[in-house]
């Protein structure tokens, strides 16, 4: 065996130093590595040959590239290029944009932590002099209330949801070339200004390191239609479709939860999956052989199966067949931190002020009647720019929007794991805590150590005892 580390990322100064140090700058391109990759599957030459190659000849390295990836449609190829992407001063509504491209990894300032409420943006569609005027009005109207909730002891990560959506804040992205040239595509799509301007500078800093990489980024009236879903101010949102229990804590109405979807006889058919697999019959005789196991044999495989899982480990693999369809009607402070969960699927409608507003617990009901004139001023800014989807730019991270969210039971299990825990933020821990009550329901063994992180010791041994 032979193990390389063909390449990794640097730091931009670091390589900007090297260039000037008189490195040929040719040779700071990622699509190296990519046209080396490329040509594996075709030619004898070592890996190592291929990437001298790709090295002594960037131009035809480039060529290679483009007739690999846009002739031959071998896309994946530029997956192996690999970028590090700043941003800045982008809206909070903007950076849920940026994440619903799940194939990559972000680190986002968070407001549970930092001090935020005084940098904001005024995005272009709030062009006339009265717009601006009045969504400068809220943002201000904003901070002073955030800073008053803070000065009487309210928490960051509660004062927070009285910010607007228009509040600015910075995000580290890691991304391949292939989720970028589809971040570049729709971006020019969106409906949002500000959308627009980031996939220009986008296409732009990334077209200048790896030209022959990103190529497909000009939308079709599909990409048009499909990327400003959930993204338009006021399309028909019906409070009264409301379905599902709502989810509280301390009396707080938080939004509300309704499965759409579920999987039959999850707890026999975990267990035909593991004796197909194990035993290597067919998936038909296992299901008849788990479906004659008494209540109690069915207890003592699940035993065998799932009391060997550890804190960090994932749940077996079987249960990644095993998919709950939820509809969430959650605050943009609770959907920020579902979104981040990328082994799901997530289609949403816009933030709505008919789908109410999530007041933190932690607000007297004093503070909360004192909220309510910024809420009004907020709906009423809102509805300068309705329907239009920049009209998002005024409402609060307490206002909701309607989600459609798909998990298998493995990624329900590492959910439940972060967000039931302790460390959680009580806005998605309400929600973590329905959706695990809902599965047990109909998987009460498979779910039997569904839980946060801090009872995993406790439900382990409930469970193995
Ligand atoms: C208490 C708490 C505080 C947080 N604070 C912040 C914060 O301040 N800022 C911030 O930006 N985020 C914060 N987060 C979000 C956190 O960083 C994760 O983005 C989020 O919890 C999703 O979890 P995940 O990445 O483990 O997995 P998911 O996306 O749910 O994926 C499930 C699992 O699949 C695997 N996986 C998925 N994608 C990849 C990949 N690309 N590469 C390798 N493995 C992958 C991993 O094993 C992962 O655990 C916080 C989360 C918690 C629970």
């Amino acid at each position: 065996m032979k193990l390389n580390i063909a390449g990794y990322n640097i730091d931009t100064t670091v390589i900007s130093a090297a260039m000037d140090a008189g490195l040929d700058p040719s040779l700071f391109t990622p699509e190296i590595i990519s046209a080396a990759y490329a040509r594996i599957s075709r030619s004898p030459d070592t890996v190592e040959e291929l990437r001298a190659e790709a090295r002594e000849n960037v131009p035809k390295a480039r060529k290679s590239n483009q007739s690999i990836v846009f002739d031959m449609g071998h896309s994946s190829i530029a997956e192996h290029a690999v970028f590090n992407i700043d941003i800045q001063d982008i809206s909070r509504l903007a950076l849920e944009e940026i994440e619903r491209h799940r194939l990559a990894s972000y680190t986002e300032k968070s407001q549970r932590y930092v001090e935020v409420g005084k940098d904001y943006m005024i995005p272009a569609e709030w062009s006339s002099e009265e717009d601006r005027a009045a969504l400068e009005r809220l943002q201000k109207a904003a901070s002073a209330f955030y800073f008053s909730l803070l000065e009487a002891g309210i928490d960051k990560e509660d004062a927070r949801y009285y910010l607007p959506l228009s509040l600015t804040g910075q995000l580290g992205a890691t991304l391949n070339t292939r989720t970028l040239e589809h971040m570049i595509l729709a971006f020019a799509a969106s409906p949002l200004a500000e959308m627009n301007e980031l996939g220009t500078l986008l296409n732009r800093e990334i077209s200048a390191v790896a030209p022959s990489l990103v190529r497909y980024v000009e939308p079709s009236e599909y990409h048009r239609r499909e990327y400003s879903q959930g993204l338009f101010g006021n399309q028909d949102i019906d409070p009264e479709s409301l379905t599902g229990q709502v989810v509280s804590l301390d009396g707080s109405d938080l939004g509300t939860l309704a499965l759409l979807m579920r999987p039959d006889q999850v707890d026999t058919r975990v267990l035909a999956m593991r004796m197909s697999r194990q035993r290597g019959i067919p998936f038909s005789r296992a299901l008849a052989l788990a479906g004659a196991l008494s209540a109690d044999q069915q207890n003592t495989e699940f035993q065998a199966l799932l009391s060997p899982l550890g804190l960090h480990d994932s749940a077996p693999s079987e249960l990644e067949h095993f998919t709950y369809t939820w509809e969430i009607i959650l605050s943009a402070a609770a959907f920020a931190q579902l979104k981040r969960h990328r082994l799901s699927g997530i289609t949403c409608s816009a933030y709505s002020p008919a789908l109410g507003f999530t007041h933190p617990p932690a607000l007297s009901p004093e503070q909360r009647a004192a909220a309510a004139p910024l809420i009004e001023l907020s709906h009423e800014t809102f509805l300068r720019m309705a329907p239009h989807g920049a009209a998002q730019y005024a409402l609060l991270s307490g206002h909701r929007r309607r989600v459609t969210w798909t998990a298998n039971l493995r990624e329900h299990y590492h959910f439940s794991r972060l967000r039931e825990d302790g460390h959680a933020q009580w806005d998605i821990r309400a929600f973590a805590f329905a959706m695990a009550d809902t599965i047990r329901e109909s998987a009460p063994l498979t779910a039997g150590m569904l839980c946060g992180k801090d009872r995993f010791p406790v439900i382990k041994a409930r469970f193995t005892s």
